[in-house]
């Protein structure tokens, strides 16, 4: 590929200004000092960023240059497009090709060109910045989302360019999108042990709960009116509840031990003969615990209930079969697995009658309306294929970390509280409260160390409430405010984990030093 020392120069140039990005311009005399070239060869190539409108001039004794804007929105692929003109791969491509015959490498050079723009013109001058600043990034909040793979995106791309038809369609364009989706819904399938009859693609699983919760609540009202959801659950299942409370239907929400843990006993307590739907989530999202599915699932058979369990953290984490389980729905969702965001799948069992949620086209065989999002739905595929596929490999490793994590925390830290199940539990998850200290501050000073985590679930944090999971765990209100998840990937490495701890341990001296809780403890116990 042709990429010359110019446009080398060029990023580096770009680099610089986006260290410095402010009001501020920067004489080019400094800049090429600090990229070690000649003011002459750097203002040729700075010439052609400012006709692009990517950097700003001013003369006069505090002139110089400044990016046109944030470093955030300017790509690589525009910088180096700008001082290349164009990144061409072979001489066929920019030069006018004289043939007239149909020419098959043409066509393929087009295509990798494309892609490599595409794949430049995803990289901000951001990214470069912090990369080349050295800044150890470390991300343990897979439970909030997860990093798209890049053999996921990989596999999605020609669904965002060349097989772009709508899988509606009648013709060859639509027919080939419809082969990308029929592949990943028997994906899907395959990895749940379903039949691909029983996936139906949504936008989220935030989506996948609100349809099963509602369209089965609608469908079987007149065989009762009592749902029973557990206290735990995210809030796609709680809101939905909610929604149904509000339109006339009996709500139970189900109490949990101090593990997390819906027991079969309090389940068989809450079943009643109007009971028409159960929704238990398999793993949860906070604490990790993992729910006795296969045993709740034979007391809500007992009766004319049905069973839906929001299985979102634990698909990719957990092996999960629907049929040893014996659910009759199951919500998932691609980007906790390495998959994009934006795109899950409900399992409905064949032969369950359920209301549509959303109304529109015939797309999912009438049940629920919207053009498919061909690439997210190929994406899921692709994602559960490889998550289920390495499901073992991954755990080993990611467990590992974690009780390295585990021990190190209750070791090294007092006060500390490790909330969720022992074994029972997702084997990337920890969630620690710590005594005398805000959850929000050890976030912030965490993610000024290049820690992100999170102070609860993602989709709840922002707010100040004590977590509703917590608390139905019996964990007081006070300490609930000090907890943090952490949650541990298959890219986490163990000095990663050493770092965290270390950093961990710095944040929570530092703050229990200014908290007045902590001083008058330390007071109390030495006066003991
Ligand atoms: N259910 C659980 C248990 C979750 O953890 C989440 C997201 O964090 C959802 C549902 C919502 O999924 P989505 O983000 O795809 O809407």
């Amino acid at each position: 590929m042709k990429m010359s020392t110019k446009a080398r120069y060029g990023l580096y140039a770009c680099i610089k200004l986006a260290e410095k990005f402010g009001d501020e311009f920067i004489s080019i005399l400094d800049i090429a000092k600090e990229i070690n070239v000649s003011d002459g060869y750097l203002e040729q190539i700075i010439a052609k960023l400012k006709k692009d409108g990517i950097v700003l001039s001013q003369r006069g004794s505090l002139g110089g240059y400044k990016l046109a804007e944030s470093p955030l929105n300017v790509s690589v692929g525009r910088i180096l497009r700008s001082v290349e003109d164009n990144l061409e791969i072979v001489d066929c491509l920019s030069s006018d090709c004289k043939s007239q015959c149909t020419c098959v490498s043409r066509g393929l050079w087009q295509n990798l060109y494309k892609q490599i723009n595409l794949y430049l013109d995803g990289i901000t001058l951001q990214q470069l910045v912090n990369s080349s600043n050295g800044m150890s990034r470390i991300y343990l909040d897979h439970a909030a989302t997860t990093p798209l793979d890049e053999d996921v995106l990989r596999a999605m791309l020609p669904y965002m360019t060349d097989i772009f038809g709508n899988s509606h369609s009648q013709h060859f364009f639509g027919r080939e999108a419809m082969a990308g989706v029929d592949k990943a819904r028997q994906q899907v399938a395959n990895a749940i042990n379903a039949k691909p009859s029983e996936i139906y693609f949504v936008g989220s699983g935030t989506e996948a709960d609100n349809w099963a919760l509602k369209g089965i609540a609608l469908q079987r009202a007149s065989l009762g009116k009592h749902i029973i959801v557990s206290s735990i659950e995210h809030h796609a299942v709680l809101n939905s509840a909610e929604w149904l409370k509000n339109s006339g239907f009996d709500v139970t929400f189900l109490p949990v031990d101090k593990y997390g843990m819906v027991t079969p006993e309090i389940l068989e307590k809450a079943m009643r003969p109007d009971t028409i739907l159960v929704s238990i989530m398999y793993a949860n999202n906070e604490v990790g615990t993992i729910q006795p599915i296969e045993q709740l699932s034979e007391i809500v058979h007992k009766g004319k209930a049905v069973f839906h369990v929001d299985a979102v953290q634990a698909v990719g984490s957990i092996p999960v079969d629907v049929k040893k389980l014996n659910v009759d729905l199951l919500s998932l969702s691609a980007h906790k697995f390495y998959g994009p965001k934006g795109v899950g799948a409900l399992y409905i069992r064949n032969g369950l009658n359920i209301q549509k949620f959303i109304v529109g086209g015939g797309q999912e065989r009438s049940m629920r309306g919207g053009t498919t999002n061909t690439a997210g739905v190929v994406g899921l595929g692709y994602a559960i294929e490889k998550a289920v596929k390495n499901l073992e490999k991954n755990n080993s490793h990611i467990k590992t970390l974690r009780d390295a994590f585990v021990e190190r925390v209750t070791k090294e830290i007092p006060y500390v509280r490790y909330n969720g199940h022992p074994t029972e539990r997702l084997p990337g998850n920890a969630s620690f409260s710590f005594e005398f200290i805000e959850g929000e501050s050890i976030l912030m000073l965490l993610d000024f160390a290049g820690v992100a985590v999170s102070s609860g679930s993602a989709c709840s944090s922002g707010s100040l409430d004590p977590s509703h999971v917590l608390l139905a765990m019996g964990v007081p209100i006070e300490i609930s405010h000090g907890t943090i998840r952490f949650s541990i990937g298959k890219h986490n490495t163990m000095s990663q984990i050493d770092y965290v701890v270390d950093k961990l341990k710095e944040v929570i001296g530092r703050l229990r030093m200014m908290s007045p809780l902590f001083v008058l403890k330390e007071g109390e116990d030495k006066n003991v």
